[in-house]
């Protein structure tokens, strides 16, 4: 297990767009398994390569389903609309109101390139606009609606408040 540093709102590095995956590599695969752990790790739902300081369009995604990997994800449909809390793990101990579409369909590659599609509604559509926004170096904190807002930074020491950090 290989963790790596979480790049926190303010570097540039969060700031700009990623290039896209042409061929996947031992060292992607490493990458892809590093953000995995470092994302279960700061028990976040979502995380994207711009995250750990790399410029590829690469995400990693849990919502307690299992691990869902997409390279090079593209939004094919949205529907509807979902207003609600969300944080990121490069802004930790925050969060703020942005309204996201409330179904996605998106097309992707998974770690061994093999080209899938994959549906989400409520709190998944909303990790897969999230960590497709930090592939274009957009942070949720310029769709906010109203201010942003503190929130528990130690989630275990409030269990009966789960924050969706993604
Ligand atoms: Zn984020």
């Amino acid at each position: 297990m290989a963790l790596r540093q979480i790049r926190i709102m303010g570097d540039k590095v969060l700031e700009k767009k990623c290039r896209e995956v042409t061929e996947m590599t031992p060292r992607m695969k490493e990458l892809i398994r590093d953000m995995l752990d470092t994302m279960y790790d700061a028990e976040g739902v979502g995380l994207a390569a711009p995250q750990v300081g790399v410029l590829r369009r690469i995400v990693v995604i849990d919502v307690g389903e299992g691990p869902i990997v997409m390279v090079n994800p593209v939004i094919l449909e949205t529907e509807g609309t979902q207003t609600g809390s969300e944080g990121c793990l490069s802004l930790p101990g925050q969060a703020g109101n942005v309204t996201r579409p409330n179904y996605v369909k998106a097309r992707a590659f998974d770690e061994n390139m093999e080209e899938y599609e994959l549906e989400g509604t409520e709190l998944l559509a909303r990790a897969i606009c999230h960590e497709c926004d930090h592939l274009e170096g957009i942070m949720y904190v310029s769709k906010v609606e109203g201010d942003l807002y503190e929130v528990e930074a130690e989630a275990e020491e409030e269990p009966y408040e789960e924050e969706e950090t993604v």
